[in-house]
């Protein structure tokens, strides 16, 4: 049975998952991944980098996350540190433990927790979005080369814009599925309020579902 504990509490488990993305380190090919484990009302997530092709080169690697910052935490407390081992990976599904220091609770109280985790994770990779959300046209040839950092790893990454050039500016909401390219039907176009900006939440006839913001 997977698990999560802290300080030898046990937390339950319902779901873990890894998505993963091509990126390079360092000049090194490579794979970044996220983590997320949750059950109950608790939430533990963590992202990492280790070298390879695909997820099944994670098979038997070990990641020292030596910074994580925000990118790993546990119901708003961050990990400090953190060492994941991957067993028993193939492209669906991961076995991942995770040895990791959970910050303490006050700002001026030293006194950390120690997390252990023994998870079943299912594993696939990020999400392409590769057509533009104004006209469905594809989006491949406007991809930039961006330097991002993720757990505190340097990461070179692929990133395709929302919303095609011919686009920008002139697009009031969703009209196509950036996931497959078919048009939104507009009753399953909804809008609420994301981060003082306007969000969107939509669902194509395939059950694709992009929530988020247009660009400004
Ligand atoms: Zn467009
Ligand atoms: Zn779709």
């Amino acid at each position: 049975m997977p698990w999560v504990r802290i300080d030898g509490d046990e937390l339950k488990v319902d779901d873990a998952r890894i998505v993963w993305s091509p990126a390079v380190c360092a000049g090194t090919d490579g794979i970044a991944f996220w983590l997320r484990a949750s059950g109950g009302r608790s939430v533990m997530h963590l992202a990492g980098w280790a070298p390879g092709e695909g997820a099944a080169d994670l098979d038997g690697a070990e990641v020292r996350i030596e910074t994580p910052g925000p990118d790993a935490g546990i119901d708003s407390r961050f990990l400090t540190g953190a060492l994941v081992r991957f067993g028993r990976v193939s492209s669906e599904r991961a076995v991942v433990s995770v040895d990791a220091t959970v910050e303490a609770l006050e700002p001026d109280d030293h006194a950390t927790a120690v997390l252990e985790a023994d998870l079943i994770c299912t594993v696939s990779p990020v999400a392409e979005r590769d057509h533009c959300l104004g006209c469905g046209g594809p989006l491949d040839r406007f991809a930039e080369t961006r330097d991002e950092f993720v757990a505190g790893f340097r990461i070179q990454q692929r990133v395709l814009p929302v919303l095609c050039p011919a686009c920008r500016g002139s697009v009031d909401q969703p009209r196509f599925c950036p996931t497959c390219g078919t048009a939104f039907a507009p009753d399953q176009v909804s809008v609420h309020g994301e981060e003082g900006r306007t969000g969107y939440t939509a669902r194509c006839a395939q059950g694709h579902v992009f929530s988020g913001a247009l660009p400004g």
